[in-house]
């Protein structure tokens, strides 16, 4: 099957065309005219939908948040200058003094970072690393305002029950909020699940020639107006009108990427499973049991990236591991057109680390070098 759903790569592939040139003319306003004052007044009043003022609405970013919207059967959508703008928003322009966030599954560090500065302002969260929903609910409190999650998550791709989890929060008034990246737009639909936010770095597979940042936020057209009024204009991590002109663009070719990162993450997680030096390969296509049917309610198919524990004495064995790579960039970051590799500890986790996240593990970001030039490269790495 392929992947992709035929509407939603025509969507990608049309992305900005509405004003009739093939690609998007580039704005570059930051102010808007009006005939007469009172027009603009008006427009002040509607600052989301009508374009006065960049860090508020701009034609070219508005081309890429309409398209957003509709990849993810959203209401509505905001564009960010980065991934961390849009958590940031959101977060800050939701939650206030008394509330509390249940953190779920593997969380993006400086989410949690964030979360943590805001512990001085009087929102409180805790964090809950099980995937079943009964030790998801234990885990509430008469506080909890919202359940934020990733599914899956950005080291092991552990993915969460979804739909359960937005039935419990619905069932006790609470938002639900989804960072998606891992998914991109293409390959999960968290709105449709019954989720209230969709979040998006679109610095990884979106753009995917790491060459610029992004973020999104999606959901109804009410909490992201919200959000638009309490965090985008204030904190002002607008997007620039060109960045947005790179995303269109990235867009274009995202379903082609996906689809043979795709394949060729498969084809690697294949290898490795094999391979002696191997413990365990993550990667949901190679899961069992509960995860691997949440795999296949909640998702088309996996991206291209999947990570590995190796069977090597310590920390300092899976960097020289990672070092022997000649085909993988050493750099953070993932989704784009070549491949990297990253540890998930940057120092040596020592003895009395929890194990979760294991210490001779490596992450893979497949780019489009080919499935069987990337296998050569691990077999020599790995000899
Ligand atoms: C990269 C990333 C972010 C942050 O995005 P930036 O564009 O770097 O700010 C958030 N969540 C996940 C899962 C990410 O991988």
């Amino acid at each position: 099957m392929n992947p992709i759903d035929a509407d939603d790569a025509l969507i990608c592939l049309r992305a900005g065309d509405a004003a009739g040139a093939v690609m998007p003319p580039i704005v570059q306003a930051s102010l808007f005219r009006f005939e007469t004052l009172e027009e603009l007044h008006g427009a002040q009043a509607r600052e989301n939908e009508v374009c006065v003022y960049s860090r508020g609405t701009n034609p070219t970013v508005r081309e890429l948040e309409e398209t957003l919207a509709r990849l993810e059967g959203a209401e509505a959508a905001k564009c960010f200058a980065s991934g961390m703008g849009a958590i940031s928003a959101t977060l800050f322009a939701l939650l206030a003094e008394g509330d509390h966030v249940l953190f779920c599954g593997d969380i993006y560090g400086p989410t949690i970072e964030f979360a943590q500065r805001l512990e001085d302002y009087g929102v409180t969260h805790s964090r809950c690393f099980a995937a079943g929903i009964d030790e998801i609910e234990a885990a509430l409190t008469p506080a909890t305002k919202m359940i934020y999650f990733e599914s899956p998550g950005s080291m092991r791709f552990e993915l969460l029950p979804i739909a359960e989890i937005c039935t419990l929060a619905k069932r006790r008034g609470i938002l639900t909020a989804i960072d998606n990246t891992v998914a991109t737009p293409l390959l999960q639909k968290p709105l449709a699940m019954g989720c209230d936010l969709v979040l998006h770095s679109l610095t990884k597979y979106v753009g995917g020639h790491s060459d610029t940042l992004g973020g999104a936020l999606a959901g109804s057209a009410e909490l992201v107006e919200r959000v638009f009024r309490r965090g985008y204009m204030l904190m002002g991590a607008v997007m620039a009108p060109f960045d947005a002109w790179l995303l269109l663009r990235g867009l274009a070719t995202l379903p082609a990427r996906l689809a043979q990162q795709q394949a060729d993450a498969l084809a690697v997680a294949r290898f490795l499973a094999g391979h002696p030096k191997v413990r365990r390969v993550f990667h949901p296509a190679l899961a069992e049991g509960a995860q691997a049917a949440l795999f296949a309610q909640q998702m088309r198919g996996h991206s291209g990236l999947l990570s590995a524990e190796f069977d090597l004495p310590d920390h300092a064995a899976t960097l020289a591991l990672g070092n022997r790579l000649r085909l993988f960039g050493k750099a953070i970051s993932w989704g784009g057109v070549e491949s990297l590799v990253s540890s998930a500890h940057r120092t040596d986790p020592g003895p009395d680390h929890d194990g979760r996240m294991p210490r001779t593990l490596l992450r893979f970001s497949v780019g489009l070098e080919g499935a069987e030039a990337l296998i050569a490269d691990l077999e020599q790495a790995l000899a």
